[in-house]
Order: C-alpha cells, then sequence, then structure tokens
C-alpha cells in the first residue's frame, strides 16, 4: 500500500487533514478563524461519530511512513466504517511516545503534542518552535475516541482489539498468544504456545536425542551433559496436548543449577505443571518438587538462574554425565507436603 490510497474524504478527516505522516499530521489547510479553543463547540458533531470504526494493526513488516486508512466497502448507508491503521505509532505523541489522550494540540504546521507535553515545553513545539498548546487537534482526537487497536499478538492468532491506550496494555500482560520461541537451536520458530507446540510436533519430531515425550505422573530418565558447551538442556514434549518444558543446566561455582521451564507465557488459561526431579547415585537420590516455571524462551548458558532451581553439589557429580529422573504432573501434584 502507498499513501496514494489515502483518501482525504474519510468523515475522520473534517477539518482540513490530508495526510497522515509517520508520527504526526500533517495539516494542508487550516484556516485560522476554525482554531478556536473552544471546548464546547461541535460536541454535535462528536456524536456524529459514533459509528466510526477505526481499526489499528500493529503490523511490524510494515513501513512506518506508509499509513493508509482504508474504508470498508460495505454498501449499506448506516453500516459502520472500518479504517485500517498498519501501525498504531501514529497514535503516540511524537514527544513523549505515550498513546495520545484528549486534549491533544498542535501548532500551527499541524505537529502534534499531549497536554502533558505542551507543559513540558513551555508551549513551544519541539519540531518546530511555534507556539503549541492553544490549538487542538480534534480530527485525532476523534481517531483516539473511536480507535480500536488489535493485539500486538494479531498476528500470532490473537483477535483481541480494544480502544487505544492502557486498556489494551492489560490485554497485552495476559495475552495467552504471546510469542514463545521454539527451544531448538538454530530453529528461529516464534509462535503462540499452541502454534509452538504444533511446530515441534511437526518439524522436530525426527530429531530423537533431543526430545523425550511423556506423560504425567511416570517417570523418565534422562541425561544431561556437562563437557558439551553449546548443549545445555533436554527437550520434553507432553504426548497428548504438546506442551513443550525444556530440563536445563548451568554450571556454577557450588555445583550444577538445573531448571525446568514450559515454553509458554505466564498468563491464566495456560496449563501448568510441577515435577519431581531427582539426581540419583549410587548409595543417595537427591529429589525436589518444583513448579515448572513458564517463560517465552529457553535461557541462554551465560543467564544462571537465580531461584526456582535444583543446585546439585559436587560431591554428587561423577563424570561429564548427569544421569536424572523427571516426573512431571498438574499444577501442585509435587510441591505438598506428603500426607496433605
Ligand atoms: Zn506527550
Ligand atoms: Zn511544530
Ligand atoms: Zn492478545
Ligand atoms: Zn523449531
Amino acid at each position: 500500500m502507498s499513501t496514494k490510497n489515502f483518501k482525504p474524504q474519510s468523515m475522520l478527516c473534517q477539518g482540513g487533514f490530508g495526510k497522515v505522516y509517520g508520527r504526526w499530521i500533517e495539516e494542508t489547510r487550516f484556516p485560522p478563524s476554525v482554531s478556536s479553543t473552544d471546548d464546547s463547540s461541535s460536541e454535535e458533531e462528536e456524536e456524529e461519530e459514533e459509528e466510526t470504526l477505526v481499526v489499528l494493526s500493529d503490523d511490524s513488516d510494515s513501513d512506518e511512513e506508509d499509513i493508509t486508512l482504508r474504508l470498508s466497502k460495505r454498501p449499506s448507508f448506516s453500516s459502520p466504517k472500518s479504517v485500517t491503521l498498519p501501525n498504531s505509532n501514529v497514535l503516540d505523541c511524537p514527544n513523549c511516545f505515550n498513546p495520545l489522550k484528549k486534549p491533544i494540540f498542535q501548532c500551527n504546521n499541524g505537529h502534534l503534542a499531549c497536554f502533558l507535553c505542551c507543559i513540558k515545553l513551555k508551549k513551544r513545539c519541539s519540531f518546530c518552535e511555534l507556539p503549541i498548546g492553544d490549538v487542538r487537534c480534534r480530527a485525532m482526537e476523534k481517531i483516539i475516541k473511536a480507535g480500536l487497536v488489535s493485539c500486538s499478538n494479531a498476528m500470532h492468532g490473537c483477535k483481541q482489539s480494544t480502544t487505544y491506550g492502557n486498556k489494551l496494555l492489560l490485554h497485552e500482560k495476559v495475552c495467552v498468544f504471546s510469542p514463545c520461541s521454539c527451544p531448538i537451536k538454530d530453529c528461529n520458530y516464534i509462535g503462540s504456545y499452541k502454534d509452538l507446540n504444533n511446530h515441534f510436533r511437526g518439524t522436530h519430531k525426527q530429531s530423537p536425542g533431543e526430545i523425550m515425550s511423556f506423560v504425567l505422573k511416570r517417570p523418565r530418565i534422562f541425561g544431561l551433559e556437562l563437557d558439551v558447551s553449546d548443549n545445555n538442556m533436554v527437550i520434553f514434549q507432553e504426548e497428548k496436548e504438546g506442551d513443550v518444558i525444556v530440563v536445563q543446566r548451568f554450571i556454577g561455582s557450588p555445583g550444577v543449577y538445573v531448571t525446568v521451564s514450559h515454553i509458554a507465557p505466564m498468563v491464566p488459561g495456560v496449563r501448568k505443571f510441577s515435577c519431581s526431579l531427582a539426581k540419583l547415585k549410587q548409595y543417595s537420590t537427591l529429589r525436589l518438587g518444583l513448579r515448572v516455571k513458564n517463560i517465552q524462551k529457553p535461557r541462554s548458558q551465560e543467564e544462571q538462574p537465580e531461584d526456582d532451581f535444583m543446585l546439585i553439589p559436587s560431591y554428587m557429580l561423577s563424570g561429564d554425565h548427569l544421569k536424572m529422573q523427571i516426573c512431571f504432573g498438574e499444577e501442585d501434584d509435587f510441591i505438598h507436603m506428603l500426607g496433605q
């Protein structure tokens, strides 16, 4: 799409706004007589915009300068109009980069600033130094009011959209479509954790030795190599739903740290696991029950864990191979005390 597709006859562009450029609106026609600061004007005008729907998708592949407004081609006169902005950055204040909120101000060159920035900038436009803070930008206020922004995980399947600003940030913290990275070395796949599970099953099925399938409550013996520096993990996949869990080891001075992590976002609605992890030695066994932590990508080798790990002390180590046993369960299966 190019800026040629922009349709200035859009209802949203009443008031003389011709082009939307990157982070600000370039004004093409602005009669000074219209630049009233009177807040009571045009309440009616605002009401008639209620039916306008703006959908913003944050497509990181798109050129930031390439902002296109598209009107839906619904034939009905009364049907809501849908406008899509491929990049939601245009709705951020170009000075502080926070989401724009009413009131929004503009200088005589059409540069925008939020209310707080006008105060901080002492009413001087940061781009051209003209006065700013007396002339409202009502067209932008309308876009913000009517605007819906899609979740930044839309590309991973999230259909959630909401009005621009804080509400979306709240959603994104609990979005089950948050991106997760495939733990296989040299595989650059990123997707929602469910897609990752499928990807894993489809693409890495033929990598025996690296991947072990598991069933809940059934213990498995596995080995971690201590000498191979670029392979510090064993990957498990749950047989039914395909949840991917990585067991990683990190070598420190007091011994070897072992972590168990589910490759999934830490949000409600995602399956939770716990595990019983054991290091076997001839006459002793070190065993730990722990909650499997959700992480969206495996830890790098240098990222030594600070908590939620098993520390295998040096005296329990022999040779370069760590023979261990793991048993997965749901939620808190392996965390509670015996008899409780
Ligand atoms: Zn600002
Ligand atoms: Zn300016
Ligand atoms: Zn989402
Ligand atoms: Zn992969």
